[in-house]
């Protein structure tokens, strides 16, 4: 008989179940009409209630089948017992069906790390610019992003009532990345994608010197990664602190698990123990291919600027 699948393919799997389960939340409370907004910083860091109803689901599905994995939420919130409603049981066959890369093996919960933005570009969920939401969740290990799960529940919400909504991202290192087309961007255009909801003069002065043909401005983190592996655009290009590591850590293992690179805008790796600082303080670059070219040319007076 086969062996039981390797931990990290049993959290992947359960992940992907888990985040089809938090897009139908983010769905049902926009269909409800209630948002329930509340400020965290300010006017462009909110809250809703699907952030805190997803928040609940993912962390306590997932702690009630990996109890010793390290879970870090976005979202602070009271630490009350989570309606059964909530909870996923279920996870996806055909991630247990692929086989884990040798090096990740014998990992035990206790080594991972699991980073979950409920909803990414909450901002734009209240404005109705859905096809900009994720749902990010993120595996570390020894430090490393190496799996991850991005769903986006409304993805084809503009193409009519026959279309399926909403689709679910994966990717593990060594394996790869599915459930998307893998596409480059057209060649020797640099096609800038960046924030649309917190700009700076910082931000924009980095973009202009990079002298790109387009800039698109869209909300999410999530969604400019899905942007650069569906060939939409060539770097994404964020001089600013503002992105934590729950932003991060899901792309970053569905972006490298296809050969790209993300990193701050000096050229430093993220790291995702569990102990680690949470704010990208140092901004944001990544991109599917040519990295140098867009990494050479940050000019060092925004470098200065952003201290890791
Ligand atoms: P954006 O590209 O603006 O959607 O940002 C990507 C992610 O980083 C989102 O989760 C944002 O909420 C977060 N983020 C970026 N800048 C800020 C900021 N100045 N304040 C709070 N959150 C931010
Ligand atoms: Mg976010
Ligand atoms: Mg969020």
């Amino acid at each position: 008989s086969m062996a039981s699948p390797a931990l990290l393919m049993r959290v992947v799997a359960s992940a992907y179940s888990v985040a089809e389960k938090a897009a139908t939340i983010v769905r049902n409370v926009m269909a409800a009409g209630d948002l329930g907004i509340v400020e965290k910083t300010g006017a462009s860091d909110l809250q809703t209630k699907a952030d805190r109803l997803v928040q609940m689901s993912i962390c306590a599905s997932l702690a009630r089948k990996f109890p010793k994995v390290t879970i870090i939420g976005e979202e602070e919130l009271p630490t009350d017992e989570v309606a059964e409603e909530l909870i996923e049981d279920g996870h996806c066959e055909e991630i247990l069906k692929k086989t884990c890369p040798a090096q990740y093996t014998g990992i035990k919960e206790e080594e991972l790390v699991i980073w979950v933005d409920p909803l990414d570009g909450t901002k734009e969920y209240t404005e109705g610019l859905l096809d900009h939401v994720t749902v990010l969740i993120g595996i570390a290990y020894g430090g490393k992003a190496i799996a991850g799960v991005i769903n986006q529940p409304y993805y084809n919400y503009e193409a009519g009532a026959d279309a399926v909504l909403g689709r679910t991202i994966w990717g593990v290192l060594g394996i790869g990345a599915f459930g998307f087309q893998l596409t480059e961007a057209p060649a020797g255009k640099h096609i800038i994608i960046t924030t649309r909801s917190h700009s700076s003069t910082l931000v924009n002065d980095c973009i202009s010197a990079l002298n790109p043909h387009s800039v698109i401005r869209v909300g999410g983190a999530g969604n400019k990664i899905i942007q650069l592996i569906e060939g939409k655009a060539s770097a994404y290009v964020f001089a600013s602190p503002g992105c934590k590591k729950w932003d991060t850590c899901a792309p970053e293992a569905i972006l490298h698990a296809v050969g790209g690179k993300i990193t701050d805008i000096h050229g430093n790796s993220f790291q995702y123990n569990k102990e680690v600082k949470h704010m990208n303080s140092a901004g944001v670059l990544a991109t599917l291919r040519n990295y140098d070219y867009y990494a050479s040319r940050i000019p060092n007076t925004v470098k200065q600027s952003l201290v890791p």
